[in-house]
């Protein structure tokens, strides 16, 4: 299988060769654990873990090895923890927690390493020890500062030109490093109270930057064969970090970056700063599935924006209740045991196009939809749930699916449709289509079956 990748370092999409097929790695940004994620920053989780899932797929699922960190350690967090008078992992704790039932709720599955900064402050000083002593880094009273001029291919990942990056913002309390573009790898300005490290070159924090590189090389060793984030990361993050790992150890940091692009809504990016912003649970609560946010998340190609609305979630539910109801279909059918079918694999094989991951996946239940023949149909079954297995979705019992996006109502969705099972027993026909008529007002269609009858949505 040649998987193609668009790698924003050469800005093209090449095929991708990992360094060691037996030993795949990729790692992805992961959340600041101060906030609630929103569904924006739910895109690279999902986007990253439907290629996790395709990498599973193609080397095994033991050949592959994803780390997706937890930042936290971060102003927000410190100065939380300095007014409420707690250790930061009382803050830190809870939300990853919620990060990681909400990415449950989104059938992402748990990275093989979830590192967190506060447990890797002995490899960020380890990496800043190299950089001082190859000349990368200098020390002043305010901190360690990576020195941009040195680092002749500084600005490769992003385009921008040092003289660009000269013009560079003044930050607070970094008035003493040489260059404006210069940034931080250690800050030595911690107050009486603050949480600090004890470094040699000072005691304090370490930058944000410096937290992924150091998390990469004790985590997975470098080169990676993919590091990921969205599309914002690229500068000055992911620049900063190629700066300071490739300067400390002599080799490429990643072979193969990847970023998403915008969650938008009314056009405009999703974030905490402009106050748009809907999470996961919101949608959940709401009465909105899972899937149906997955679903929605990759019904655009990853490196485009996706516009948010409720109008996309109606469409995502629309397209994963025709899969529930093929599925439903066949329920008195055992399913074939087979693999994805290729035209699933190979669309996320080229450039992960999940829209054209979901035009097959949708052929595969049309396919179930018409099968007639018992084997066919076990087929047809088999192979629409190993394409879905794959992308993430369909693991719910399609009967509970229904059911669930109906909330309250199904209870009585229930009962009407015991009712016209008994009147179509005692023959009272009138009763029971008139019952059928009930059931469709409310959007329900009754399928009857030897075993049975069952309900589902209309399409
Ligand atoms: P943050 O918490 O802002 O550091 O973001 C965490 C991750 O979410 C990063 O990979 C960001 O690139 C990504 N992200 C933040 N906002 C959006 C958005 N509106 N659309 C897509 N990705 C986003
Ligand atoms: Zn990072």
């Amino acid at each position: 299988m040649n998987i193609q990748l668009t790698n924003t370092l050469t800005r093209r999409k090449e095929p991708f060769e990992p360094t060691d097929p037996k030993r795949v790695t990729m790692y992805v940004c992961g959340p600041t654990v101060y906030n609630l994620a929103h569904i924006g920053n739910a895109r690279p989780p999902v986007v990253f873990d439907t290629l996790f899932r395709l990498l599973r797929h193609v080397y095994g699922e033991a050949a592959v090895i994803y780390a997706r960190n937890y930042t936290d350690i971060d102003d927000k967090i410190i100065n939380a923890s300095i007014e409420r008078g707690v250790p930061i992992s009382d803050i830190t704790r809870a939300v990853e927690e919620q990060y990681e039932a909400d990415m449950g709720a989104l059938n992402v599955l748990t990275p093989t390493l979830r590192p967190r900064a506060t447990e890797n402050v002995p490899a960020m000083i380890a990496v800043i020890e190299k950089l001082i002593a190859n000349g990368a880094a200098y020390v002043v009273p305010s901190g360690v500062y990576f020195a941009v001029a040195g680092d002749a291919d500084y600005g490769k990942l992003s385009g921008r030109s040092q003289d660009d990056l000269k013009a560079g913002a003044r930050v607070d309390g970094e008035d003493d490093k040489r260059s404006p573009s210069d940034f931080a790898l250690w800050k030595t300005t911690a107050k009486e109270g603050e949480p600090a490290w004890a470094a040699p070159f000072g005691a304090g924090r370490p930058g944000w930057h410096i937290e992924c590189s150091a998390m990469i090389e004790e985590g997975l060793g470098s080169p990676i064969d993919i590091h990921g984030g969205g599309i914002d990361l690229i500068f000055p993050h992911h620049e900063n970090e190629i700066a300071q790992s490739e300067s400390a150890h002599g080799h490429a940091l990643a072979r193969v970056w990847m970023h998403n692009g915008f969650l938008t809504m009314d056009k405009e990016k999703m974030s905490k700063s402009i106050g748009n912003i809907i999470t996961p649970r919101e949608l959940l609560a709401d009465g909105w599935q899972g899937e149906t946010i997955r679903w929605a998340l990759l019904s655009a190609h990853y490196k485009a924006p996706l516009d948010w609305s409720d109008d996309l979630l109606k469409q995502a539910q629309a397209s994963l209740d025709r899969l529930y109801g093929a599925v439903l279909r066949l329920k008195d059918v055992d399913a074939a045991d087979v693999d994805a079918p290729g035209s699933v694999v190979e669309a996320l094989a080229d450039d992960l196009n999940t829209p054209a991951a979901i035009a097959e996946i949708s052929a595969l239940a049309t396919a179930a939809n018409i099968a007639k023949k018992p084997a066919e149909m076990a087929k047809a079954k088999g192979e629409l749930l190993a394409a879905a297995a794959l992308f993430g979705v369909l693991r719910d019992d399609p009967e509970h699916w229904f059911r669930a996006s109906f909330g309250d109502a199904a209870a009585e969705i229930d009962r009407l449709v015991a009712e016209r099972v008994a009147a179509r027993a005692a023959k009272d026909y009138a009763l029971s289509d008139k019952l059928r008529d009930d059931l469709a007002a409310r959007g329900v269609e009754v399928m009857d079956s030897a075993s049975g009858s069952t309900w589902r949505r209309k399409g």
